[in-house]
């Protein structure tokens, strides 16, 4: 397939390298096309999401290599601003209550941005460490630790961490199942893995179609559903995995603008949505919670 490259002028040069992938998650190959969707930033490119038909993952294909996919992150991606603390109470309650006794641990926030989050674990007396694959992002302005990198990644090659969080980052990486192999691999037994992805089967998602904030092509490149987070998570080596919702009024906001306004730009049309998206189990946002399972 060459959607994406047929479609406009490359970004910047150099130029993009594209390639094909089969599932990234059951690595059959051949999936089924099921989407067409802009890059809502400066490429304006269009994308193709594909299905797997053996497992049912959701993926971006074809998609900018792991070096041409940085041309696609503008230098004010949203992730990446300083004034992104992200750090929200329940993000805190959530790590401290991952330990089994109270008591400060070591986490490693995977996708850190500009390391909010870092920061407020660290103010909590945690030994909080940030890693991020882009430079301007991970060139942290809050005087935290913060390394360049993905997972494997060659400062951490034993069990070290109590935590390891990926708040809305998982979904942007190239291979999630050795991302994931490489998070089990560095977290103690019995450690806390914390995911946030976008979710592809939400409510707003069949509602938006190719206007789903959470498809945000082509630097999301794997498109979660409950069942494909949750198959990805027990095929790296985690259990007890709980697989929970979050409600986001404000990214139903933002789809109904992209869309062309009308009542789900309101706040009480979003808070309608994104109510009814919770209570049918279709909310915007998938939290996952797993324990790392000792490595064999
Ligand atoms: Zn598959």
């Amino acid at each position: 397939m060459s959607l994406a490259m047929d479609a406009c002028e490359p970004v910047t040069a150099p130029a993009i390298v594209w390639e094909e992938t089969p599932c990234l998650l059951c690595g059959v190959s051949e999936p089924l096309p099921i989407l067409e969707a802009d890059d809502a930033y400066a490429s304006r490119m269009r994308f193709l999401l594909v299905r797997c038909r053996t497992c049912g993952l959701c993926f971006t294909n074809p998609r900018p290599d792991p070096a041409s996919i940085r041309a696609f992150y503008p230098a004010d991606y949203r992730c990446h601003q300083k004034k992104n603390e992200r750090g929200a109470t329940w993000q805190t309650e959530l790590v401290l209550a991952a330990l089994p006794t109270p008591r400060q641990g070591r986490l490693l926030d995977f996708g850190c941005g500009s390391g909010g989050f870092v920061r407020r674990m660290r103010t909590l007396g945690w030994d909080a460490i940030g890693l991020d694959a882009v430079e301007n992002a991970a060139t942290s302005t809050f005087d935290v630790p913060v390394f360049v990198g993905t997972l494997p990644h060659p400062n951490w090659t034993s069990p070290c961490f109590d935590v390891i969080t990926m708040w809305q980052s998982l979904e942007h990486v190239h291979q999630p199942l050795e991302v994931l192999r490489a998070a089990r691999q560095v977290l103690v037994p019995g450690g806390k893995l914390i995911v946030t992805v976008p979710n592809f089967d939400s409510l707003a998602s069949g509602w938006f179609g190719p206007n789903w904030y959470g498809l945000d092509v082509p630097r999301h490149l794997t498109h979660f559903t409950p069942a494909t987070l949750e198959r990805m998570l027990v095929a790296t080596g985690f259990s007890s995995v709980r697989v929970d919702q979050r409600q986001h009024n404000s990214w139903i906001r933002h789809c109904a603008a992209r869309a062309g306004g009308g009542w789900l730009e309101t706040r009480w049309g979003s808070r309608l949505m994104g109510w009814w998206g919770r209570l049918t189990g279709r909310a915007e946002s998938l939290l996952a919670v797993a324990r790392a399972l000792p490595v064999s």
